[in-house]
């Protein structure tokens, strides 16, 4: 579960970004696994999400909101769930 005290007040214009995002009309399976996925299938499928991201016009909103509610689940921003643990790892508490 992200930490609901740091999700953003439920505004639409809070979270309109996300119908710009290059996701809008991918399956979200491509972005969050499935359960019990693991290893290199887990891997691939990040890549390819992160590839998606890698074009996406939101991007930068995208990675500030996941990072600042610390979503836990899904690539959001082009990172990875591990990619956001290792940063919120290294960065001074919000
Ligand atoms: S950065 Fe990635 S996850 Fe975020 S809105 Fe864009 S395509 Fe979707």
């Amino acid at each position: 579960m992200p930490n609901i005290h740091r999700l953003p007040m439920p505004l639409q214009e809070m979270y309109e970004w996300q119908h710009q995002g290059a996701c809008a009309n991918i399956d979200p399976a491509q972005f969050f696994s499935p359960d019990a996925e693991r290893g290199v299938q887990k891997e691939r499928r990040e890549e390819a999400a992160k590839v998606i991201c890698q074009d996406c016009p939101v991007i930068i909103r995208c990675r500030d909101h996941a990072l600042s509610v610390q979503e836990p689940y899904g690539v959001w921003g082009g990172l990875s769930e591990s990619d956001r643990r290792e940063i919120l790892a290294t960065t001074p508490k919000r």
